[in-house]
């Protein structure tokens, strides 16, 4: 057993989402117990394939002061092929987005921070 954050990051990383066995339905993020089944829930974790298509998307203008270099950006709201719907931003230009787009995830680097100048990386969608 992993402790929790790592787990955690395990998670956000590889896009590791739960499948319960007994409907089908998938779960992102994980859920250790199905809603639908309940007591007779089978949950097993999966990777996602990470593909999916763009069902909205909003384009912000307001970026932080660190953000300042990927002014503005696409976050959209995507539906991944296995059914989990998640939000995360769209690393392509404003103009190229339109709903029904097919994605991908990719890591990409997110930010920067402190002085130790510890870079992030998160889950980006990139056109496919
Ligand atoms: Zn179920």
């Amino acid at each position: 057993m992993l402790p929790r954050f790592w787990r955690k990051i395990k998670y956000r990383y590889n896009l590791i989402a739960t499948k319960c066995e007994n409907c089908g339905t998938y779960y992102y993020p994980p859920r250790n117990l199905c809603p639908k089944c309940r007591r007779r829930s089978q949950i097993v974790e999966v990777k996602l394939s990470g593909r999916g298509e763009v069902l909205s998307y909003s384009v912000v203008h307001d970026v932080p002061e660190n953000m300042k270099e990927q002014k503005p950006y696409v976050v959209a709201m995507v539906k991944l092929d296995e059914g989990p719907v998640i939000t995360a931003q769209l690393a392509c230009e404003p103009r190229e987005v339109r709903r029904g787009m097919r994605v991908k995830a990719a890591f990409r680097r997110c930010g920067e921070e402190g002085e130790a100048g510890i870079i992030y990386y998160c889950t980006k969608f990139v056109p496919e």
